[in-house]
């Protein structure tokens, strides 16, 4: 049975005191929740690991990347090691944002995963279309690619390590969120494309989740579909309150 999951991708945002503040807010909701059904992740700026680690009783923590190295003279990296002993259990790789401003190709992902799976975590792989894409109709194959040349170069039971999150680019920050039928659409075709390579029961387990403006309004709808997951947050992240909302709609589905 695939986890149901709701992330949040806290990006470049809050210092250390306010991030140390709002996981411990999202901590105590969810612990007072306690929605069984689904596990809450939050992906925070790296120097905030290790402290919201030390709070995380109900959540689990992400980083929101890794380097493509193990260790050594790469200044101002931070190793898939090091991440993991902050106390972390995911990492989030191949978020859009990166791949669009820090040049990170799918090449540079298979390090990157490979890194990361070495060092017992497990990763958040965002895989998306930008509008020209789909407007060109070239989405399908596209998310294919990424998914193709990033991941397919590893074993069946290092992909059970794998989170899958469709982000179509124009959705993200953007406030236009795909409908739960564009989104339902492509779930299924990543998840035909998963067991093309790695077999039904394999593809059935996969968690894939859904990243772009979801916010508290449109979640319960995008859950509603049968291969969403769970969703990637990013803005709504960053309100307890609307993260909460985000997540009782999650274990309600
Ligand atoms: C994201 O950054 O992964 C994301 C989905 O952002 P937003 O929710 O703000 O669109």
């Amino acid at each position: 049975m695939r986890k149901k999951i709701v992330a949040g991708n806290w990006k470049m945002n809050t210092t250390l005191a306010e991030g140390i503040e709002l996981a411990k807010e999202v901590n105590e909701k969810v612990k007072a929740a306690a929605p069984a059904g689904v596990k809450v992740i939050v992906g925070t700026p790296f120097i905030h690991l290790a402290d919201v680690n030390r709070l995380a009783t109900d959540i689990e923590v992400a980083a929101e990347n890794c380097a493509a190295e193990a260790k050594g003279a790469y200044t101002g990296e931070v190793s898939a090691a090091m991440v993991k002993s902050t106390g972390c259990k995911y990492v989030i790789l191949g978020h859009s944002e990166r791949r669009a401003y820090y040049g990170e190709t799918n090449e540079i992902l298979v390090k990157k995963v490979a890194l990361a799976l070495e060092n017992e975590l497990d990763v958040i792989f965002c895989i998306g279309e930008v509008l020209e894409e789909r407007e060109a109709g070239k989405h399908f194959d596209v998310v294919k690619k990424d998914i193709v040349e990033g991941l397919f170069n590893l074993t069946a039971e290092q992909f059970g390590h794998i989170v899958l999150a469709y982000e179509p680019v124009w959705a993200i920050g953007t406030g236009k969120t795909a409908t739960s039928e564009q989104a339902e659409e492509m779930h299924k075709f990543i998840r035909s494309v998963v067991a093309e390579k790695y077999g039904e029961q394999v593809a059935d387990d996969t968690t894939i989740l859904y990243g772009g403006s979801c916010n508290a309004k449109n979640a319960d709808e995008l859950f509603s579909m049968p291969n969403v997951d769970g969703g990637l947050i990013g803005g709504a992240s960053l309100k307890a309150d609307d993260f909460m909302t985000i997540i009782t709609a999650r274990n309600n589905h």
